[in-house]
């Protein structure tokens, strides 16, 4: 079954692709900080990340795909253009990457910058053009070893040249547009669509005048490194008081097992309503009660030393407790995963209740 989603980091608008066929996935443009939502993704949805790719070396952001690798063990794809150094597998023009049964193509589209490469699915129905073609746009072409010439002649050689009803889905957008074809492009782009010829392109693209990117002293070394950070360590967001998971809805949850291998070393905190916390099905011995409506309020009766595991009977409300615990400063939080429904089924012990 083929699978295709769009994700979104909101600090670089910046767009990661996941496709995926056979149980096998790659990430296009993966971000530094949003690997653990896309760790999370995979593993919900039964996928291997088999590799990322990268459309260039990007100067908004730093990319995931070191992170990934020391994760998952996935191939790192890049163009060999880009002159980074760190790759498990440099491309060029043609070249292709497999994931299950099918596989996407890589297209060089220099011009944003020297290694840009435009990745196109196997049956062109969609390609992922990074920085070279925005929607209704495209990516500044005065540093990198930008040339605007070159990004003109990649657009029109390499990009308008697939099938009309080709969607193409940028590496950014900070307007909320998510996708967009070749046909509307080829047509509305009011850089390089229509009858704009190279040196209406070239002029205007030498006028544009924007300022310095913020990141671009931080990111593109990083990136120089396929995202590997300057001391090769890996950061510390990673939780080491248990073993929790990371889920694609934001938050750390535990399982009944590793919260009662716990027993003693965190906080559990249940926050069911007075009548359900002493009704059939018990509690947590040890648990504290605070009802999810007063928990911001009383949140100084618990510890800031010692991790809180947030408790309900299916382990919906204790994950909004999760939210809310976080925003308060708490540091070390987790949901327990299906709640006391999951925790009796489980066998664990209760206090009070009926057994
Ligand atoms: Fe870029």
């Amino acid at each position: 079954m083929f699978v295709f989603r769009q994700l979104f980091d909101p600090t670089s608008s910046t767009y990661t692709y996941l496709l995926a066929d056979g149980g096998q996935a790659v990430l296009i443009d993966s971000v530094f900080e949003q690997t653990s939502r896309d760790t999370a993704l995979l593993r919900e949805l039964g996928l291997q990340l088999v590799a990322t790719l990268d459309t260039h070396v990007h100067a908004d952001h730093v990319t995931g795909a070191w992170l990934h690798r020391q994760r998952s063990g996935s191939c790192i794809v890049l163009s060999r253009a880009a002159g980074a150094v760190g790759a498990d597998r440099l491309v060029t023009h043609g070249d292709t990457v497999s994931f299950g049964s099918r596989h996407l193509q890589a297209r060089a589209t220099p011009g944003h910058t020297q290694g840009c490469t435009t990745w196109v699915l196997d049956d062109a129905s969609m390609a992922f053009t990074g920085d070279a073609l925005l929607i209704r746009g495209c990516g500044r072409t005065d540093f990198q070893q930008g040339s605007a010439s070159d990004l003109y002649a990649s657009v029109h050689t390499q990009i308008f040249s697939l099938p009309a009803q080709c969607l193409l889905y940028p590496g950014h957008d900070y307007r909320g547009l998510t996708v967009s074809s070749v046909a509307e492009e080829r047509s509305y782009n009011p850089r390089l669509g229509g009858s704009a010829s190279v040196d209406d392109f070239t002029g205007y693209m030498h006028h544009l005048g924007l300022p310095h990117p913020k990141l671009i002293d931080r990111a593109v070394p990083a990136n120089l490194r396929c995202g590997e950070p300057q001391h090769g360590l890996a950061p510390g967001a990673e939780p080491t008081w248990a073993p929790v998971t990371f889920t694609f809805g934001g938050l750390w949850e535990i399982a009944p097992d590793s919260l009662a291998e716990q027993f003693g070393l965190v906080q559990v905190v249940d926050v069911r309503e007075p009548a359900e916390f002493n009704d059939s099905l018990g509690h947590i011995p040890g648990a504290l009660l605070l009802p999810l409506a007063e928990l911001e309020a009383r949140s100084a009766e618990l510890s800031r030393d010692r991790p809180v595991v947030a408790v309900c009977r299916s382990g919906a409300r204790s994950a909004q407790a999760c939210v809310l615990l976080t925003r308060a400063g708490f540091l070390q939080v987790a949901n327990l995963a299906g709640g006391m429904l999951r925790w009796r089924a489980q066998g664990h012990g209760v206090e009070g209740g009926i057994a």
